[in-house]
């Protein structure tokens, strides 16, 4: 007999990708195809459900072999009804997408936001794969993550769990989407970085990031890294300013949880060692000693495929 298979949903605000994932999360097959958001929550339902009845079937999966089906989702979810409250990008509120998707499949469905999932999926065979207490960091337009704690993902009571880009780093700082000021997203993430150099430039700081970049509207943290690797004061200050936060936002983590690796992803992780080796001397310095033991800081793994093996997982691992 066919071992059981899982199949994972990415739905992201431009592309849908989807894969059949085994029980040991591995991808078996995959596919993209665009969102369509302007068909409205309908319309993207329905193509989701025959995506995912083709992906099976090309895979060469018979339906009664899925286990269920896991789908990650960009936005404010009332995680134990299934709704989605909010997805920003696709303008959608309040769609009962668990039951519907249920319904059509005829199979267990579990839904999740993305951050989380892509946390499960580096967790389980990414760059947590092997130990049972991770925290992963997703440093993009914002900063996300997600918390497995003796093996499991951590929601809390409004699935707000992991939502670590929100811890206040400086209360008197900028304003953040959320609401409150100086979250740690406001400083660590890419828009808050590429907002401190360009302040700098405005205020006519010396910079070769003015020759680097002519159009300022077009600064990303690479440039950052790079004016920073030929000695630019301006680009190292901002750099130094989002490690410093992030070390000190680990520091918390790691007295909370003592996570045995925290696993950081997202566009600016791509940085590599110009990132990691001063956020790991940063860590060592501010946090308390017993926490820090042995604890290790790792770049994510997976990539893209993060979020289609940890929507699998949200099935293929949950307890029950
Ligand atoms: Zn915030």
């Amino acid at each position: 007999m066919m071992e059981k298979r899982y199949i994972g949903v990415d739905l992201g605000g431009t592309s849908m990708k989807m894969g059949v994932v085994d029980g040991t999360g591995h991808i078996v097959c995959e596919m993209e195809q665009p969102t369509l958001g302007q068909e409205g929550p309908d319309g993207v339902i329905k193509r989701m459900i025959s995506h995912a009845r083709d992906l099976a079937n090309q895979s060469g999966t018979p339906w009664d072999q899925i286990g269920g089906i896991g789908v990650g989702l960009p936005g404010f979810l009332d995680i134990p009804n299934g709704v989605v409250k909010h997805l920003t990008n696709l303008g959608w509120n309040e769609v009962p997408i668990r039951d519907r998707l249920q319904a059509a499949w005829e199979l267990p469905v579990v839904i999740n936001n993305d951050a989380n999932v892509a946390a499960l999926g580096e967790a389980w065979c990414g760059a947590g794969a092997g130990v049972d207490d991770v925290v992963c960091i997703t440093l993009g337009t914002g900063v996300g993550g997600g918390i497995i704690a003796g093996g499991r993902l951590i929601q809390g009571m409004n699935g707000f769990a992991g939502e670590i880009g929100h811890i206040q780093m400086d209360p008197r700082g900028y304003q953040c989407n959320c609401g409150q000021t100086g979250c740690l997203e406001t400083i660590s993430s890419a828009t808050g970085m590429v907002r401190m150099a360009m302040e700098g430039l405005n205020e006519g700081r010396v910079s070769i990031l003015k020759e680097m970049v002519p159009g300022q509207n077009q600064l990303t943290t690479r440039d950052l890294f790079a004016a920073a690797a030929r000695n630019d004061k301006l680009a190292q200050e901002v750099i130094d300013r989002a490690i410093d936060a992030l070390a000190r936002a680990l520091a918390i983590l790691s007295v909370v949880l003592n996570p045995a690796r925290f696993i950081i992803g997202g566009g600016v992780s791509k940085a590599g060692d110009a990132l990691f080796e001063p956020l790991r001397l940063a860590y060592g310095k501010v946090t308390q000693k017993n926490a820090a033991q042995g604890v290790e800081i790792l770049p994510a793994k997976l990539g893209n495929q993060a979020g289609i093996i940890g929507a699998a997982g949200l099935i293929a691992r949950s307890p029950n």
